[in-house]
């Protein structure tokens, strides 16, 4: 598998089934793997804070979550295969968990979205098992951290959903990756758990193809404007850097 540098973000070059297969290897590994799924927002925030830059590409697995990474990746003429979208990406990793009995934890999302989000995907794949669930509104650090770690720990879980945002939930991933005693994959995936729990809808899939995912979701909520604003940013700057 090669990884792809777009403007410092090492991204890997492969397809949903291809992630979709390194995910299920690391189910098997000795050691805890990271997914990060950056979209263009994010991507441009790590071309202007080096942190954020060498954060992401601390991740194990690097999926282009976004038309306008893929869009970037092709501005370069090195182009990735395709966008790997991270909501896409969880709910096969759950039909995967429920096909081989893995167990599931869910972090992230406002109060009952989580509990909403394992009754949904449970009625969807019933062999799921999901055996513990937090929201995503805690102190990141102290007593209050050290307590949902305990809980992740005692749920017995191989595979974590972490979903705060970014990048607050990649610094959470990196911060205590190793304090896992079971999990075998952790990933940050954003708005995901909203999405299965159906308080949060996603584009309809005309706006997928036509990658204009981001102007449905501007639409939907206009308050994103201004993290939105990085992703001209983004394109404007890859331009100037394939002319470099
Ligand atoms: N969130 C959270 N804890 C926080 C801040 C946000 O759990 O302290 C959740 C929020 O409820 C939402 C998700 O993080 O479910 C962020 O979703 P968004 O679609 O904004 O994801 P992004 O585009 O940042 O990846």
């Amino acid at each position: 598998m090669t990884k792809i540098n777009i403007r410092g973000i090492y991204f890997d070059n492969i397809d949903m089934h291809e992630a979709l297969v390194l995910a299920e290897n690391a189910m098997t590994g000795e050691t805890i793997k990271t997914v990060f799924t950056p979209n263009a927002e994010i991507a441009q925030l790590a071309a202007e804070q080096k942190e954020i830059k060498n954060l992401l590409n601390r991740a194990d697995i690097l999926l282009p979550d976004g038309a306008g990474v893929v869009l970037a990746s092709k501005i370069l003429k090195t182009p990735l295969k395709e966008k790997v979208a991270g909501v896409e990406f969880g709910e096969n990793i759950l039909a995967l968990a429920a096909e081989k009995g893995y167990p599931v934890y869910f972090l992230g999302g406002k109060p009952t979205v989580a509990e909403l989000a394992a009754q949904k995907m449970k009625e969807k794949y019933p062999a799921l098992s999901i055996v513990g669930m937090h929201d995503g509104y805690f102190l990141k650090n102290g007593a209050e951290n050290d307590a949902i770690i305990r809980n992740i720990n005692e749920s017995g879980a191989k595979i974590l959903f972490v979903c705060l945002g970014a990048p607050a939930q990649e610094q959470w991933i990196d911060a205590n990756k190793n304090r896992f005693v079971s999990v075998r994959l952790v990933m940050g995936l954003g708005g995901s758990l909203d999405v299965y729990a159906g308080t949060v809808r996603r584009a309809p899939k005309i706006f997928i193809r036509m990658h204009l995912e981001w102007f449905y979701r501007l639409c939907k909520e206009p308050r994103r404007i201004g993290r939105m604003m990085k992703l001209p940013k983004y394109i404007i700057g890859t331009v100037k850097d394939s002319r470099r």
